[in-house]
């Protein structure tokens, strides 16, 4: 399906930014057209949506929907979704009115994983059979940001275990890639009993640790970035890079109505439509090859 790309700009200004990124956009005139590091949030956006109309699981989705867990575990959490994804992609909240919801949403999905008593040693069967892939394209992009020795953080509030069973089994998970998500904590047999650190959920992407860790510090000087989101709290993720020169901002506007496009249109630089691949990304990472 030809990808569909939308920015607040003329149709001729996206010709421009898919043909010569970075320097094309009004606010990048004086760039180097080379992003010097690149930071992608991972459900939905380096992962597809659907597979022609058949839904893909994000990496929630993953355990809500395995043989492994218990109906217990399904049940409660599509409780919790029916509840609070409303209020997720509501257009009329603002941030600040979204952030107890998910923190509610978070620590109650946390709860109900511990109860389930889940084994560390299913993950990978639990990712091999669910529904979970890659944007096709995805793993040529992280290979050519790997070969261009370009430091890519991936930004979670999903489960940082199954993005690195996922990237083992359908991409490489290279040493260029780190990856700040919420992570499992397990006794010595295995067992799933809390989580490490602090919560990442889609809104705290601002204040989490790796902004106050060395990460950004040693990037310093690497102040072009290139962002992919597809929510409105993923434009947070780069909040910690130190002197930012341009950060070309790319939203996968998953589910397009009126208001979130317009809203999208705001807010990211370029806006893709219902697009399930990394045309985009690879498009102007190739040009630095
Ligand atoms: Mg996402």
């Amino acid at each position: 399906m030809q990808a569909r790309y939308v920015t607040r700009y003329s149709t001729a200004a996206v010709r421009r930014v898919v043909a010569a990124p970075l320097l094309t956009l009004p606010h990048c005139a004086t760039v180097r057209p080379c992003p010097d590091q690149v930071i992608l949030d991972f459900d939905h956006t380096l992962t597809r949506v659907h597979d022609n109309g058949n839904k893909c699981a994000c990496t929630w989705e993953i355990l809500d929907r395995s043989d492994l867990m218990p109906q217990m575990y399904r049940d409660e959490t599509n409780r919790l979704r029916d509840k609070y994804y409303p209020i997720e992609i509501d257009p009329h909240m603002t941030i600040a009115e979204k952030v107890p919801y998910a923190v509610e949403w978070y620590t109650q999905a946390h709860e109900v994983l511990i109860k389930t008593g889940l084994k560390k040693q299913d993950l990978v069967n639990m990712v091999k059979d669910s529904t979970a892939q890659f944007r096709s394209g995805t793993d040529r992009l992280l290979e050519d940001l790997h070969r261009l020795n370009v430091p890519v953080l991936i930004f979670s509030a999903g489960l940082g275990d199954l993005i690195h069973v996922m990237l083992d089994q359908q991409a490489k998970d290279h040493d260029n890639i780190k990856v700040v998500s919420n992570y499992m904590r397990f006794d010595e047999e295995g067992k799933m009993i809390g989580f490490t650190d602090e919560m990442i959920h889609m809104y705290n992407k601002n204040e989490n640790a790796v902004h106050s860790s060395s990460y950004f510090e040693r990037l310093k000087g690497r102040n072009n970035v290139i962002l992919m989101g597809d929510n409105v709290g993923d434009l947070h993720m780069a909040d910690g890079v130190d002197n930012p020169n341009v950060t070309l901002k790319i939203g996968f506007l998953n589910q397009p109505s009126e208001e979130r496009l317009a809203k999208f249109l705001d807010l990211f630089d370029v806006v893709l439509l219902d697009d399930q691949t990394m045309d985009l990304g690879n498009d102007i990472v190739s040009r630095l090859m």
